[in-house]
């Protein structure tokens, strides 16, 4: 599984593919979301399991649809789109990853079903989560990182200045409180 530091990428990635208007906490909000299936590491469940599912992706767009209520509605569906698809792109990384521990993968589509998916490809190189203070899993977590940054760095820089830099050029297209007419 890629580290925190290449899945928060691909939530920085996913906003500005979808919102490159977007302010700066929206990119924030979605990289913490990106790779906050992994923080049932720190509850008594099973790893890569519900975290790491289509009902985890669902329940993200309809809460983030239920507290972007006061925005126009195209801002609406565009904010639940991004913090869905946030979500989607750890599912996706983990997917492409390699995972030493059995079983291998993530059980992406609970609850429609329980196997576990992976892609087998091994994009990514592993981190351990044991230990994690120890010098060599430092290094061999630094590494992995660091790998991460050269593979999606080059993407989110890419989508910065072909998306967000040109749509700071016009006038921003501000969500605020949507009336609807009575
Ligand atoms: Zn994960």
């Amino acid at each position: 599984m890629p580290s925190p530091v290449g899945h928060m990428l691909a939530g920085v990635a996913v906003t500005w593919s979808i919102l490159p208007q977007a302010r700066t906490r929206v990119a924030t909000v979605a990289a913490v979301l990106a790779a906050a299936p992994d923080l049932d590491l720190l509850l008594p469940v099973q790893h890569r399991t519900a975290t790491h599912s289509i009902a985890a992706v669902a329940l993200v767009v309809i809460v983030a649809a239920a507290v972007t209520r006061e925005v126009t509605p195209a801002w609406r569906a565009r904010l639940a789109a991004v913090c869905g698809l946030a979500v989607a792109s750890h599912l996706l990384l983990d997917w492409l990853g390699p995972d030493p521990v059995f079983p291998h993968g993530i059980r992406m589509f609970w609850p429609l079903s329980d196997r576990f998916f992976i892609s087998g490809w091994d994009i990514f190189r592993p981190t351990a989560r044991t230990a994690i203070f120890s010098p060599a899993v430092m290094a061999h977590n630094l590494a992995a990182a660091a790998q991460e940054l050269l593979l999606l760095g080059p993407l989110v820089w890419l989508l910065w200045f072909v998306r967000v830099k040109p749509a700071a050029r016009f006038p921003a297209e501000v969500p605020g409180r949507h009336h609807p007419p009575k």
